[in-house]
């Protein structure tokens, strides 16, 4: 049984971070093609890439091959043990790291709007369930705000009207916070898939609008849990963050928008890399985080450091012709264990 607890020392490592992969299956058009099958699980975590001049074995806390479902990955990345402890009052988050088209969003929202079948809901809609389940009669008020931030610029996803950036604050009491961000407070998991929903078309409508924007771009959905009683100000969250495809973006030299784009994709993860990897190491041995790297990096301090709970799942795709993104994919997250 794998475990996520705060604060708990493990061979002198605090057990507060947890990466796990997730290898989809091979889609249509790559089947069409004949793409070989470059990533396979060997059982107990670990996954070995083949292919030619690459020979790699990497492991992590958990791995879910193509044959696993929705549900499998939910209750075997510790997604459940997440949300019971946002409910107790910890900052909880997952991220979902990979190439665009690795299975990010599936994993995190299934086929959003596609498909109602149950069986393919994803980590969120299977989290809120279980929140709203813990939370019944415990007197918890729940509220979801929805981001994104693309070019650096934040911008809510939960307010309509025509999009505009959101200045991102500090202050000494509330640490980063996003100046004038929606919250909205919610009883129902009808109420909150709507808002999963709303805000997710808002991203999708800017992608037809501006070239695959959406790859491009991190999502931040995050639940604050209150306590309505007096006098208790145990405050959790639970934050899912869809972030933006970790492909190098091909610039083509001609606009100097893209490249800048490019340039603020590869510093943000970057910069989540690194902060992530300084937190997996022994409290002692920590340095400095450098949160102020990238607005990302800003955003998730809190959730990130203190009393934070961490889950990454890495996500890639089993085609030969993914090789050095899936590569990639597998050195930044056993970068992060
Ligand atoms: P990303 O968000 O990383 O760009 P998507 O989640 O959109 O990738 O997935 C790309 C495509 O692959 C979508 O059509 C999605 O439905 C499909 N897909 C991804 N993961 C799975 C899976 N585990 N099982 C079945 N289809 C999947
Ligand atoms: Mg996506």
């Amino acid at each position: 049984q794998l475990r996520l607890s705060p604060g708990e020392e493990q061979d002198g490592r605090e057990t507060r971070l947890r990466v796990v992969l997730r290898v989809r299956p091979l889609t249509c058009t790559e089947t069409r093609r004949g793409d070989r099958h470059v990533v396979r699980s060997l059982g107990n975590g670990t996954v070995h890439v083949s292919a030619a001049r690459h020979d790699a074995t990497f492991t992590f806390s958990a791995v879910f091959d193509a044959g696993a479902s929705q549900e499998a990955v939910f209750e075997g990345s510790g997604m459940r043990q997440l949300v019971e402890l946002a409910v107790e009052g910890f900052s909880c988050t997952v991220f979902a790291y990979g190439q665009t088209g690795s299975g990010k969003t599936y994993t995190l929202m299934g086929p959003l709007g596609q498909s109602d079948a149950p069986g393919l809901l994803g980590l969120m809609q299977r989290s809120f369930s279980f929140l709203l389940e813990q939370s019944r009669g415990t007197g918890l008020a729940l509220s979801a705000s929805y981001l994104e931030i693309y070019n650096e610029q934040v911008r809510d996803l939960l307010s309509a009207g025509p999009p505009r950036a959101l200045p991102l604050r500090w202050s000494k009491t509330r640490g980063f916070y996003v100046e004038n961000q929606l919250s909205v407070d919610f009883e129902s998991l009808e109420a909150v898939v709507e808002l999963l929903l709303q805000g997710s078309q808002r991203r999708r409508t800017s992608a037809h609008a501006l070239n695959g924007h959406s790859s491009r771009s991190h999502a931040i959905l995050t639940i604050r849990i209150h306590s309505r009683a007096p006098g208790i100000s145990k405050q959790g969250s639970l934050c899912f963050v869809d972030l933006a495809g970790s492909e190098r973006v091909k610039d083509t030299g001609s606009s100097g928008e893209l490249s800048m784009e490019a340039n603020n994709i590869n510093r943000s993860l970057l910069a989540l890399g690194h902060c992530i990897s300084l937190l997996a190491k022994p409290r002692g041995k920590r340095t400095h985080i450098p949160y102020r790297d990238s607005k990302l990096t800003r955003l998730l301090a809190r959730s990130l450091g203190g009393s934070g709970v961490t889950l990454m799942v890495a996500c890639v795709s089993p085609s030969s012709h993914c090789l050095s993104e899936t590569l990639s994919t597998l050195h930044y997250a056993s970068r992060a264990r």
